[in-house]
């Protein structure tokens, strides 16, 4: 990549892609610990930095990563991309597409929990666990609740939220490059505007009854158990595990 420029910048689901000037492309995933920040020169040296640009300016661009769920690629130019994943996403939430017809033509027919389902990422990109949670509440649906078992009318409650929340995340979370790099990319996250997410054994703001905490696919979501019931007989034949 040496002598190359940087053109422009896009993101698709959670991944962002920096295109270069010949034509190739940088792509990276950060996984839920993944920081890249732009730093002066002589900036104090931060552990878990795992790949180092260094620009003309004498500035460096870092990519951070505790954890390491994180991914960086350099995908040459002309070649087909075949290993982020970014091929295989759904729709953007923004996207015309992504209406309840689609919701309910990709999800209709699956015993899979609604959550689980907002999770897949080929089935709509870009939601993560806090905000499915806050969607799920907004549309008033447990997420417990099979694919299968949601009526027309909650399909389409939810491909309204799917846009309105994310757009909400979007500005809750926009912060400067100034106050980005003082926290390194990390120390920004404010949940006080979460409305379910978070908030085990505290009032629902609607109905003032507590929130409850399942499990659902290896991920914790936050639910109003009053205001996002469970459909009846959830619970079932013999033989079959109850929710
Ligand atoms: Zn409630």
């Amino acid at each position: 990549m040496e002598g190359r420029r940087f053109v422009s910048a896009g993101r698709r689901g959670k991944g962002l892609i920096l295109n270069l000037d010949d034509g190739s492309r940088i792509v990276i995933r950060f996984g839920m610990t993944g920081q890249l920040i732009v730093v002066p020169d002589g900036f104090p040296e931060e552990k878990h930095t795992h790949v180092v640009f260094d620009l003309e300016d004498g500035r460096h661009m870092w990519y951070i990563d505790p954890r390491m769920f994180g991914k960086v690629w350099h995908i040459p130019s002309g070649m087909e991309d075949t290993v982020t994943g970014l091929q295989k996403l759904g729709p953007e939430p923004f996207d015309g597409d992504l209406d309840w017809k689609y919701l309910k033509g990709r999800l209709g027919n699956r015993s899979v929990t609604v959550k689980e389902a907002l999770l897949d990422q080929s089935v709509v990109a870009g939601i993560g666990n806090i905000w499915s949670d806050e969607m799920l509440f907004r549309a008033r649906i447990c997420p417990e609740t099979p694919c299968c078992r949601m009526s027309d009318a909650k399909w389409r409650k939810l491909a309204e939220q799917i846009p309105s929340v994310m757009e909400f995340g979007i500005e809750k979370n926009a912060i400067t490059p100034e106050e980005y790099l003082k926290g390194k990319g990390r120390e920004y996250y404010d949940i006080d505007y979460l409305e379910a997410y978070g908030h085990e054994g505290d009032p629902c703001p609607r109905c003032g009854k507590p929130f409850v905490r399942s499990v659902l696919g290896g991920r914790s979501s936050f639910w109003c158990p009053h205001c996002q019931r469970k459909p009846h007989n959830i619970l079932l034949k013999d033989g079959m595990k109850p929710l």
